[in-house]
């Protein structure tokens, strides 16, 4: 067990980092953040940062060989610099669940391989034959990516034959995926902590909504029967298992109108869907996951209102005059209400697609915690 006092490196300075390290100090840690811009949402509140490239080997380094343990807010770290550092720091969680998380083609393999259920797929490699992969799956379906997508980026929905001839053309010199589309009934999440002592608690379900592909609310307690929820919960505590995972992971799931649970992706971090915690829950997923990886006993999951609705405020929110930012959210809409909380990520920019804070609110049911966190959402936007 690590104790308060001791220093914990985050690799990514990016929001999730910001939370993880107000959530570390306050219980006593210091943190050291690794990132390689200059101007990041978590370096404004940690203890130290660096800047440097994830592939400056001599300056990482220094850095792990400066923390007791070391951890991610992002997965999308090259892996080759962190197993040459593997003897010079204790990495939370190890590499090789990152390297996996981190591509979706060695994602969905290791779901098939290890027998979770998934959502079913063919890989197209550079120069494959995208469009009989394509008519593999059967259309509808999705190209993706294989590397470094999110939030719906690199993705292509393909419905006919113009649609994949399209998708043929953009994807051409990359690695994709090929998924069958899902016509889901919702999408759930869980996030499940697993600490240095292989104790495991997952977070209740939540019913995330997304808008562009982006996740645009998340509902607590998931609108789903309690046996889904059981299952989901499972299904993430045997993969962080299976993982042999130390921190946090992230299973994003469809379930489908046969009642079918199929996972999406993971992420062996703290998530977007997660935020409700900070404010719904007895423990943060935040505090759960310096307790994972500093050996603490894991913290209580229970929600502390009925029901719980997290929003997220992405750039768009701001005014724009054509392509010019002209003016903030109304922030006094979420400010104003007793029930609400603000939680912004001091990033100076606002960008369409943006995430730039997020709110959450508490109610007794989750219908007037939605309608009011819909209400105060096109409040903020004016
Ligand atoms: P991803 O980046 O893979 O998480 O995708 C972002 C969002 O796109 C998901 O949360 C879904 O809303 C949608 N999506 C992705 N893949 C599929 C699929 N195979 N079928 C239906 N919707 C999908």
């Amino acid at each position: 067990m690590l104790p308060p006092g001791k220093t914990l490196g985050v690799l990514g300075g990016g929001q999730l980092g910001r939370m993880f390290a107000h959530a570390a100090e306050r219980l006593g840690y210091r943190v050291h953040i690794y990132e390689p811009a200059t101007d990041s949402p978590a370096a404004e509140v940690s203890a130290h940062a660096v800047h440097a490239p994830y592939t400056d080997l001599a300056e990482l380094e220094a850095f792990v060989r400066g923390c007791d343990v070391v951890t991610y807010e992002f997965e999308n770290i090259p892996t080759d610099p962190l197993w040459r550092l593997e003897n010079a720091a204790v990495f939370h969680p190890k590499w090789q669940i990152l390297e996996v998380a981190q591509n979706r083609l060695r994602e969905k393999t290791w779901l098939r391989k290890n027998g979770f259920p998934h959502v079913r797929f063919a890989e197209c490699e550079v120069g494959g034959d995208l469009a009989a992969a394509i008519r593999g799956i059967g259309l509808p379906c999705v190209v993706k990516t294989a590397d470094f997508g999110y939030d719906g980026k690199g993705q292509q929905k393909v419905t006919d034959e113009a649609s994949l001839a399209k998708a043929v053309a953009a994807f051409k010199g990359q690695r994709a995926v090929v998924e069958q589309w899902v016509d889901f009934k919702c999408e759930l999440s869980v996030i499940v902590a697993r600490s240095t002592a292989g104790e495991t608690r997952s977070f209740p379900v939540a019913e995330n909504i997304h808008t562009k592909h982006i996740l645009d609310f998340s509902i607590l307690p998931a609108r789903v029967a309690p046996e889904i929820q059981t299952q989901a919960r499972a299904l993430a505590e045997a993969m962080a298992d299976r993982l042999g995972l130390t921190g946090l992971l992230a299973v994003e799931l469809f379930l489908t109108d046969r009642g079918e649970l199929l996972v999406n992706e993971m992420a062996p971090r703290p998530h977007n869907s997660g935020h409700w915690t900070m404010d719904g829950c007895v423990t943060s997923q935040f505090e759960q996951h310096v307790r994972a990886v500093a050996g603490l006993p894991l913290g209580d999951v229970g929600l502390t209102a009925p029901a719980v609705v997290m929003v997220n405020i992405l750039g768009d929110a701001w005014r724009w005059t054509g392509n010019a930012c002209t003016g903030q959210p109304n922030w006094d809409a979420v400010l104003q209400t007793p029930r609400a909380h603000l939680h912004l990520y001091g990033k100076k920019e606002p960008r369409s697609g943006r995430k730039m804070g997020h709110f959450t609110v508490t109610a007794e049911t989750t219908e007037k915690a939605l309608e009011l966190a819909r209400a105060l959402k096109e409040q903020l936007q004016g």
